[in-house]
């Protein structure tokens, strides 16, 4: 049976636009790349990693065919490519990963690349490496902590991930390697740094993450397991959002990200009321302690909360002004765009409009 793993997926990982699927010729092109150049997995040359690939199939029950090559390389890297239909994927592995790693962390690296493939964040073919921007290499990050979890299922232990990502981060193979990997997950609490630009999180925070989705309520449902569990989803993913942001985010964007949901704020409380949708839409995009404080403002009936958030819109614009008028600036005429494409009233926006016009 062929189970739904839409509801695994880590909720900031957005959906892909679908107009930007690759042409026929470039799909052709890949293939006859990787068929010209690479070894393909075929179970009378390599039969261990024919199994392998099967059983990866298996445990996550996907129908695609899954073509897997294997190319020389140094270090230990894997990569998933569109295939030319939709039923078709394509992996490639290096020699050192295939190397170094054992069975049952293969399985997790190959279901880790065919979950890319199954949220679809591979249906762009070629990717702008360079010039990335900072709202990308988010999206990248959350992309890769929602096909862990398609790894993690095809794995189905734990300690055999961590060993992965160990031989991955480290390049060691086993001989080095002692199964304890508690110490590898606390790593990630000494990580004190922002505005690190990187398209993958850190190896810590993914085997954090790892962890913690293996108590989750949304892994127990997933496998049928009736257990009480430790994190329900959004604690989860809210908790990794946060340390992904932490990490990614220089501190002025978090300044800057405040100033964004005051845009959104003020225009919400235009009409006096602020809707579901319009709390969901906070939620989304906003961290919980700024939507949380705001929601109880609301709650608690405290007196004039529009004029509150009217004020402190004023002020985070007049402070940024004050410190970096250049950056006020660019943020000003950004925000004007942006206001201009939101799916409300004329009417809601004019407030902000006017703020923005005045300071
Ligand atoms: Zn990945």
């Amino acid at each position: 049976m062929i189970k739904d793993t839409s509801s695994i997926r880590f909720k900031y990982d957005d959906k892909v636009d679908s107009s930007e699927i690759n042409n026929q010729n470039e799909l052709k092109e890949l293939k006859g790349h990787l068929l010209g150049s690479y070894l393909r997995v075929d179970k009378d040359i390599v039969p261990e990693i024919s199994k392998i690939i099967d059983e990866v199939k298996q445990n996550i029950t996907i129908q695609e065919k899954i073509e897997a090559f294997i190319y020389p390389g140094s270090t230990p890297q894997a990569g998933c490519y569109p295939g030319n239909t939709d039923k078709e994927i394509n992996i490639a592995l290096s020699s050192n990963l295939v190397e170094n790693l054992n069975k049952e962390e293969l399985l997790y690296v190959i279901g880790h690349e065919i979950g890319h493939h199954i949220f679809r964040h591979n249906t762009k073919l070629k990717e702008e490496q360079q010039d990335l921007k900072i709202g990308d290499l988010f999206s990248l990050q959350c992309q890769e902590i929602s096909a862990d979890r398609v790894g993690f299922l095809a794995s189905n232990d734990i300690s055999t991930v961590a060993s992965a990502m160990v031989k991955v981060m480290s390049g060691l193979s086993s001989k080095f390697l002692t199964t304890n990997f508690l110490p590898m997950i606390r790593q990630i609490d000494e990580v004190n740094i922002s505005g690190y630009a990187s398209t993958h999180p850190f190896f810590s925070l993914r085997l954090k993450s790892l962890s913690m989705f293996s108590m989750s309520d949304s892994f127990y449902k997933f496998k049928e397991i009736k257990k009480k569990a430790t994190f329900t989803k959004d604690e989860l993913d809210d908790e990794i959002v946060k340390r992904i942001k932490k990490n990614l985010f220089p501190p002025e964007f978090i300044e800057e990200e405040k100033i964004l949901f005051l845009i959104f704020v003020n225009i919400f409380l235009a009409d006096n009321k602020v809707t579901k949708q319009e709390q969901n839409i906070l939620r989304k995009l906003f961290p919980d302690e700024l939507v949380n404080e705001f929601l109880n403002k609301i709650k608690t009936k405290q007196r004039d909360v529009k004029g509150f958030y009217h004020d402190f819109f004023v002020n985070q614009l007049l402070a940024l002004k004050q410190k970096n008028y250049e950056r006020f600036n660019e943020i000003k005429a950004q925000s004007i765009t942006y206001i201009r494409d939101l799916p409300v009233p004329e009417s809601d926006k004019k407030t902000v409009r006017d703020i923005l016009n005045e300071i």
